[in-house]
């Protein structure tokens, strides 16, 4: 019906095309270029319709794959993962020969002189994105260490401050009572109390609201933190022994974004990631591992660009 309304005909009588001879069209490699003899798909002389990936998909399909790509995507694990250094556009993969799997630019804005590249290849090269995350176990167990120092450091402060809060708590809880009792035995007016229990009944409030802050449960920093060194102690192995869909996993775990120029790749990491990679450049692994921004307590160690590590999405 749909092929109808956008012109597709019958090539001898004009009329609307059953869907069996749409399906029997579908299969025909004819249209790629390509045709069948004796069962045999040999190449043709005559120009193509479709492309030989379009083809392709179009059979899976037939099969009862799943229609909306999600089935190819998987074949192409790096797919949607980096983007064209030289024009911004998503790089693509694309199955070749049947046999290898190159990616491209999209190339949407137009030709902009970017490499194809194997997925083989790319692999290899990804290793090089993921080798800069890796820290030693030394490295490891010190940022563990100095984060577990810090949430030790935080904890105290909690415990200081709501003993702080009770005492005041008790002292305007003793000044009602007090006053209670002196109404009660007039030794002081109906007004004068009034006044005064408004006054206290308000410092309370401030004084239990406070408490219910300062005790409300905030997530440690070396739990989260844990999984992340754990993972950056044996990333380059871990990328290495994997196949292709795991490492997918890994390198979108660690990237927000990673950009493809004529075979070299530019890596933009995902925080706490960009902390370990720095930490290698420079040598001071610890920086920007605040131990939690909303805390509001001076911790003297690592302050520094407020850091969630829990915000990682983490899979392992
Ligand atoms: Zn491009």
């Amino acid at each position: 019906m749909m092929a109808f309304e956008i012109g597709l005909r019958h090539c001898r009588c004009d009329r609307r095309m059953t869907k069996s001879e749409i399906h029997r069209m579908l299969k025909n490699p004819i249209y790629t270029g390509d045709f069948l003899w004796v069962g045999i798909r040999r190449k043709g002389s005559h120009k193509r319709l479709v492309s030989h990936d379009l083809f392709e998909r179009v059979q899976d399909v037939l099969k009862g794959g799943k229609p909306h790509g999600r089935y190819r995507k998987q074949q192409h694990p790096f797919m949607g993962l980096l983007t064209c250094a030289r024009c911004g556009c998503a790089m693509t993969a694309e199955r070749k020969k049947a046999k290898y799997v190159y990616y491209r630019c999209t190339g949407f804005k137009g030709a902009c002189g970017n490499a194809y590249i194997r997925e083989e290849r790319l692999a290899e090269l990804l290793v090089s994105v993921v080798t800069p995350i890796q820290i030693t176990a030394e490295i490891a167990d010190d940022i563990a260490a100095a984060l577990r120092a810090s949430d030790t450091t935080a904890a105290e402060c909690r415990t200081a401050m709501l003993t702080q809060l009770e005492q005041r708590r008790r002292v305007v809880l003793s000044k009602l009572d007090r006053g209670y009792e002196d109404l009660m035995s007039e030794r002081i007016s109906n007004e004068f109390w009034s006044r005064k229990s408004q006054e206290w009944e308000t410092d309370l409030q401030t004084v239990e609201r406070e408490i219910a802050r300062v005790a409300q449960a905030r997530p440690l920093s070396s739990t989260g933190a844990e999984k992340i060194l754990e993972l950056a102690k044996n990333a380059e192995f871990l990328y290495k022994q994997q196949n292709p869909r795991e490492q997918r996993r890994l390198l979108e775990t660690v990237l927000s974004n990673c950009t493809f120029n004529r075979g070299s790749l530019c890596p933009t990491y995902t925080s706490p990631f960009d902390l370990l990679v720095r930490g290698n450049e420079t040598g001071d692994w610890r920086r920007g591992w605040d131990s939690n921004p909303r805390a509001g307590y001076p911790t003297t160690r690592f302050r520094g660009a407020p850091v969630t590590t829990t915000s990682v999405p983490l899979r392992w």
